[in-house]
C-alpha cells in the first residue's frame, strides 16, 4: 500500500492517528511490511503483503497476527510484540 494512502488511515478503535514503522518497502514507495501503531491506545496493526490488517477488536485474528510479529522479531529485531494494549 502506498505511503500516502496509509497516512490517511486511523485507528478503528478510537480513530486516533497512527504512526508507521516501515519494515519492507519496494522501489515505488509501496509499503510491503510494516506496523501501524495507534498514538492513543497503543494497538498495533501489521501490514502484510502490502495490506494493513485493521479490524475492530472483536474481529481481529490475534492467533493469526501474532506469528507475523514473532517472525518480524527474528528478521527485523522488533521488540514490542503486543498487538493489543
Ligand atoms: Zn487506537
Amino acid at each position: 500500500m502506498k505511503l500516502k494512502t496509509i497516512e490517511k488511515l486511523c485507528c478503528p478503535f478510537d480513530k486516533h492517528d497512527l504512526t508507521l514503522q516501515v519494515l519492507v518497502k519496494d522501489t515505488t514507495e509501496n509499503i510491503i511490511e510494516g506496523i501501524l501503531n495507534c498514538t492513543h491506545c497503543q494497538r498495533k496493526y501489521p501490514i502484510v503483503y502490502g495490506v494493513p490488517i485493521m479490524a475492530p477488536d472483536e474481529y481481529r485474528q490475534i492467533p493469526l497476527e501474532q506469528p507475523i510479529l514473532e517472525r518480524w522479531k527474528l528478521e527485523y529485531g522488533i521488540s514490542d510484540l503486543k498487538l493489543l494494549p
